[in-house]
C-alpha cells in the first residue's frame, strides 16, 4: 500500500536546502533469539545502509543470538532491563525499572543485565540501557553510571542531554506500531505527520537535533505494513539529511 508521503519530503527538501543534517538512528527492542523476522530486519538494515541497535533481553537470550550477532557490524547489542517483568501494581503502567520495587532490587537486575550481555556479545555491546515499555524512575536511572552504563534510551524528543550526570539520554521518536488498537501499523498519514513536525521542531531550534533522531521497532510483531513503511520511512530519511549514528562499542 502507498502512502501520501508529500508532507515529508516537503520537510525533507527543506533540510536538503539548508544544508542541514539529521543523526539518524534505528532501535529495535525484544530480541532474544534468532529467527526468520530477524533475518528480515537484518536484510532491511543492509538494504538501506542503517545499522539497528538491538535492545536484547539478558535473562532469556540465548548465545546463539550472539553467535548471530558476530560478524554483522549493522547489529548492535543493547541492553534491554533484564526479564522484561512487570514489578508495578496491576492498575500501574508497566514497569521494570520503575517505582513500584526497590530501587536497589532494580539496580541489581541492571548490574544483572549487563553482566550477562558482556558474557554474550563482549566487546560486540554498547553501555545503553533500554527499560522496558521505555520506562524507568529518576533515582534508578542515577544509579546506572555506577554501574557502568553511559547512555539511556526511552521513547520521545529528550529535554535534556543527560538523564543523569554520565548518564547521555538518545531517546527514539517514532514508533510505526498502534499498541493499544490492532497492533497492526498505525494511521500512516499521522506516522508521517509526526515525522514531519518532529523534523521541523528541530529545523526550528524547537527541538536538540544533536539527538539522533530515533525509529524505534519489534522485528517479532511486525506485519507485511510495518515492515513496508519502515523500509520507507528509513529510505526517505537516509535519501535526504540523515546520516546514519551508531553507539560507540565498549
Ligand atoms: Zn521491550
Amino acid at each position: 500500500m502507498t502512502h501520501d508521503w508529500s508532507p515529508l519530503d516537503a520537510e525533507l527538501a527543506l533540510w536538503k536546502r539548508a544544508g542541514l543534517t539529521l543523526p539518524l538512528w534505528w532501535r529495535d527492542d525484544d530480541a532474544t533469539a534468532p529467527s526468520p523476522a530477524l533475518d528480515r530486519l537484518n536484510d532491511l538494515s543492509v538494504e538501506t545502509g542503517l545499522p539497528v541497535h538491538l535492545a536484547v533481553v539478558p535473562e532469556p537470550a540465548v548465545p546463539e543470538l550472539a553467535a548471530y550477532l558476530s560478524g554483522r557490524e549493522n547489529l548492535i547489542p543493547v541492553v534491554h532491563g533484564w526479564a522484561h517483568r512487570n514489578h508495578q501494581k496491576p492498575d500501574a503502567k508497566k514497569s521494570e525499572f520503575g517505582a513500584g520495587r526497590p530501587v536497589k532490587a532494580a539496580l541489581e537486575d541492571a548490574q544483572r543485565g549487563l553482566a550477562r550481555m558482556c558474557d554474550l556479545f563482549g566487546d560486540d555491546l554498547s553501555s545503553m540501557f533500554v527499560p522496558p515499555w521505555n520506562r524507568i524512575s529518576d533515582t534508578v536511572s542515577a544509579g546506572l553510571p555506577l554501574l557502568g552504563y553511559n547512555m539511556l534510551s526511552t521513547f520521545t524528543p529528550r529535554k535534556a542531554q543527560e538523564a543523569a550526570p554520565g548518564l547521555t539520554r538518545i531517546n527514539t521518536h517514532l514508533d510505526p506500531i498502534d499498541w493499544r488498537g490492532t497492533r497492526g501499523l498505525a494511521d500512516p498519514d499521522a506516522l508521517i505527520a509526526q515525522a514531519t513536525t518532529q523534523l521541523r521542531d528541530r529545523r526550528d531550534g524547537r527541538a536538540d537535533n544533536h539527538e539522533p533522531y530515533g525509529l524505534l521497532t519489534h522485528h517479532l510483531v511486525h506485519d507485511d505494513a510495518i515492515w513496508q513503511f519502515t523500509r520507507d520511512i528509513v529510505t526517505r530519511l537516509i535519501k535526504g539529511p540523515g546520516v546514519p549514528w551508531t553507539t560507540p562499542r565498549q
